[in-house]
């Protein structure tokens, strides 16, 4: 059965409020499978994007690169995968499959842009819908299969907030011996203190208070310190050898750079809304370097989800029905969230 007109939740303009509604899914192509969603994570780049925070949004918009679902259907082409696998899709869905970045499985960083899961327009022209969806439609080559020790529901949130994390802590060589902070415990940041902590580094939550400090230790931090308290940051100056930054609103480059030690670094994958501003005798002393990392390509994706398995680290979720997600929107920008709400697609 091919689906052309699949149920959502869809922002119908920035700042609207999501509702109930139906989008196109094209048939399914040659190389396509056909996904039956069970469970979207709600990301804050969902949040920044169904509001226009980032600018030029696609209206309606059905956020969702959390994906996680079974296989409904494949075209007569696909290899990959068969009915009933369990796959998952994350931040894009095409790329142009031929520039240095395509071929070295960097995707994430096309040339020609990756296109995006939703609020973009795919290489026909036709806007994309992502994942708060009852199915979707994906080149098999940019879908990942799930693990069977991985909960479907608990694997949604590593397709994005998992490998956003997992991609600059292989990066930058967090493992034993090194000591790596991970600047709030959100839905990012708490998959980054499992990941930092199962790949052998030694792991600080740098957090507003110490309202989560039990959740932080539990996930697997070392220690954890509150940003809120100015002691933190004259105790742990030159401490870190990695510090990931998370942040939805604008971080404090300075502060957080002190805390490096000399060929220390600093890499934000956090994408607040307005610009931040840096003094350069931040990096200068120290040699420090300052980065950011964008998600990962198709295949550290799905080493990302292997390792997982492997190490038995689902995402904290917070499963919710389709029609509570604007009350979720409210509670992640309030930091009222442990730690990432997960939409059961079969409510939508
Ligand atoms: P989230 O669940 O809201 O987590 C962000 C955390 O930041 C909060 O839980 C909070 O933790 C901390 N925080 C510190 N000051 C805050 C403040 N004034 N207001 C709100 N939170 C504050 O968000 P997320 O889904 O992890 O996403 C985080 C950021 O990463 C977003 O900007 C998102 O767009 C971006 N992102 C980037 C990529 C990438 O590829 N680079 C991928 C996905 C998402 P504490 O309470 O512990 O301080
Ligand atoms: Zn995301
Ligand atoms: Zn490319």
């Amino acid at each position: 059965m091919s689906v052309t007109q699949v149920a959502a939740y869809a922002a119908p303009s920035a700042k609207a409020p999501l509702e109930r509604t139906t989008v196109p899914r094209r048939p399914v192509g040659e190389h396509d499978v056909l996904i039956e969603i069970k469970y979207a994570g709600i990301c804050h780049s969902d949040i920044h994007q169904a509001r226009d925070g980032w600018g030029e949004g696609i209206f309606p918009m059905v956020p969702g690169h959390e994906i996680a679902g079974v296989v409904a259907e494949v075209g007569p082409g696909v290899t990959r995968y068969a009915v009933g696998d369990r796959v998952g899709v994350g931040c894009f869905v095409d790329s142009c499959r031929t520039c240095e970045y395509c071929l070295r499985g960097q995707e994430q960083y096309c040339v020609e842009g990756m296109t995006g899961t939703y609020n973009a327009l795919d290489r026909s022209g036709e806007p994309t819908y992502g994942g708060y969806s009852t199915h979707l439609v994906v080149d098999e080559n940019y879908a990942v299969r799930i693990p069977d020790a991985l909960p479907l529901d608990q694997a949604a949130p590593l397709l994005c907030a998992g490998i956003t994390l997992y991609s600059p802590l292989r990066h930058w060589g967090a493992g034993p011996g090194k000591k790596v902070a991970v600047v709030g415990l959100g839905g990012l940041g708490h998959m980054g203190v499992k990941i930092a902590n199962a790949l052998g580094a030694e792991v600080t939550v740098l957090s507003q208070s110490l309202r989560k400090q039990e959740d932080g230790l539990r996930l697997g931090a070392t220690h954890y310190r509150a940003t809120s308290d100015p002691a933190t940051f004259t105790e742990l100056a030159g401490t870190f050898d990695l510090i990931v930054s998370t942040l939805a609103v604008p971080v404090d480059l300075d502060r957080y750079l002190a805390l490096l030690k000399v060929d220390g670094a600093l890499v934000n994958v956090g994408a607040p809304e307005e610009p931040v501003s840096l003094n350069l005798f931040s990096v200068i002393t120290g040699r420090r370097t300052l980065a950011g990392s964008m998600i990962g390509g198709i295949a550290e994706t799905q080493e990302m989800l292997d390792f997982c398995a492997e190490h038995g680290l689902g995402a904290e979720i917070e499963v919710i029905a389709a029609d509570r997600v604007n009350e979720a929107f409210e509670r992640v920008l309030a930091s009222d969230v442990r730690y990432r709400f997960v939409i059961d697609a079969s409510t939508i």
